[in-house]
């Protein structure tokens, strides 16, 4: 290890601890470490450091920040292989999805230290001769986080990078089933020169009383939430007491389009690259599939292939392309979803192959229809629902029936069906020919019930400044 000695990670996490936390790998069910738990006091504690060091964090010069996360971002990247395998550890994706996870958390860092320097304000020409006026933008305050289990490190980042630059501090609360990822950059941060107060990870006595901290403390003026929309639901309510910001990026139901001038190869790649990284759960993952009926036959065949190549196993193993599910709950659920639609006519189009554990087979299902119970849920796992479909303005009507709205996919080579179906389309973010759309130079974020707020880009940023308007009288 380079500069994250493990073991001294977790001694120092489980001392000082009221009550501890155990890690669990999911791919062999064994106990990888303890984390300690913050009580309710304790978090209090933490917020109100936190808004001591944000005021001297706010004070240094936007180059200076961006000086520091530099800093940490080249740590992040020299740090690589032990964080991926820490990531896998805990959380059971395959290591080169980890190394590919930590260099794309790893972005929002760089990205943000670039944005630092750009949080430019605006010269408005005044309605009367005697005024001038101008807005400038200014850090928030103390800004929070509660994350989710899939991306432990990049959904960090994707809010910490530019709660940072722009001068907040940042208090996360990870998911219980990964939060060694989570120390272990914060510890990366410190390296780099970010003061202890300004970023900090705890664990509360449970998701739902540090939930309600965040959502209900004064000095909290920002919580940004990723996971369920249930969760988002509760925390939007809770925050709308105090009328406190947040940003939400929530589930996903995305469909994946295969027109019939689509160049099928293309979308098989496509369509593996966006269903089963990370086994399914991902919340852009491809969720229900819809292929034209000229090309379905083809179109399935040639995934259902594609996929009996996909090998499960540890994420430690090499070749695994497929990981454990996150739990035990999760597997059931799939489960649960396979054998719902398998009993309202579908069928799997090879054999599925049972395993042990919390592994799963990929599974592609064909004559799944629309209307069945099932295509409106996030499966969260490696099953791919294939739907046949005949007209453009039937495929529209489907495609667009579910109350969530981020990602969507489709392949086609027809510029005049791509701008009708980008446009038609209601979801934040429309991959277009290609299944991975996710980078930190463009808006991440959904409509509907998937999200409010964008991360990355250049709008990424505003989510944690506020907009002040100055009016200068009798010039
Ligand atoms: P998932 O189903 O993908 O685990 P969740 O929305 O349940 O998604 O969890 C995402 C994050 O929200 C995790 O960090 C979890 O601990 C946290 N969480 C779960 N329930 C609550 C709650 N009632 N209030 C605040 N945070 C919660």
């Amino acid at each position: 290890m380079n500069n994250i000695n493990n073991a001294s990670l977790l001694t120092k996490m489980t001392e000082e601890s009221h009550q501890t936390l155990s890690i669990v790998n999911p791919a062999n069910g064994q106990t990888i470490g303890h984390v300690s738990k913050q009580d309710n006091n304790e978090i209090m504690d933490a917020i109100e450091r936190s808004q001591i060091a944000q005021t001297a964090w706010a004070a240094l010069p936007a180059k200076v920040r961006a000086e520091k996360l530099n800093r940490w971002y080249q740590l992040i990247i020299d740090n690589q292989e032990d964080l991926a395998r820490i990531l896998t550890t805990e959380q059971g994706k395959p290591l080169t999805e980890a190394r590919g996870e930590v260099l794309y958390g790893a972005s929002f860092i760089q990205w943000f230290a670039e944005e630092a320097k750009r949080s430019y304000g605006d010269s408005i020409p005044a309605p009367s001769g005697d005024k001038r006026l101008v807005t400038i933008k200014q850090p928030i305050g103390v800004a929070c986080a509660i994350t989710p289990w899939n991306f432990p490190i990049a959904m960090i980042t994707r809010k910490a990078g530019p709660a940072l630059a722009a001068g907040c501090s940042f208090v996360i609360k990870p998911s219980e089933l990964t939060p060694l990822s989570a120390f272990a950059i914060a510890e990366l941060a410190y390296q780099a020169g970010i003061d202890r107060d300004v970023l900090q990870v705890v664990l509360g006595e449970s998701p739902e009383e540090v939930g309600q901290i965040f959502s209900t403390h004064p000095l909290i003026r920002k919580l940004s939430f990723t996971g369920s929309t249930r969760v988002g639901s509760i925390l939007m309510t809770q925050c709308a007491k105090d009328i406190k910001r947040t940003s939400m990026e929530l589930g996903g139901n995305a469909p994946f389009i295969v027109f019939d001038d689509a160049d099928i190869d293309k979308a098989v790649e496509g369509a593996i690259a966006s269903k089963f990284r990370n086994a399914g759960q991902t919340c852009v993952c491809a969720n229900r599939f819809y292929v034209h009926s000229n090309v379905y036959d083809d179109f399935v065949a040639k995934f259902a292939t594609a996929v009996s190549k996909l090998k499960v196993g540890n994420g430690l193993e090499d070749g695994v392309s497929v990981g454990p599910v996150i739990s035990a709950k999760a597997k059931e659920n799939i489960q649960a979803i396979i054998d719902r639609f398998v009993d309202q006519g579908a069928a799997p189009v090879k054999p599925i192959q049972p395993y042990g554990g919390l592994f799963m087979a990929p599974v592609v299902l064909r004559d799944v229809k629309h209307g069945m119970k099932g295509v409106q849920e996030e499966i969260f796992g490696p099953v791919a629902p294939v739907i046949k479909f005949d007209s453009d303005e039937e495929l529209i009507d489907m495609a667009n029936d579910t109350v969530y709205g981020l990602a969507s996919y489709f392949y086609s080579q027809n510029i005049h069906r791509i701008w009708k179906v980008a446009e038609a389309l209601q979801y934040g973010m429309v991959g277009i020919n290609d299944g991975i759309i996710s980078t930190e130079v463009a808006p991440f974020g959904g409509v509907k019930q998937s999200g409010i707020g964008r991360e990355g880009a250049k709008q990424g940023l505003d989510e944690y400044m506020d907009v002040k308007y100055l009016c200068f009288g009798g010039m």
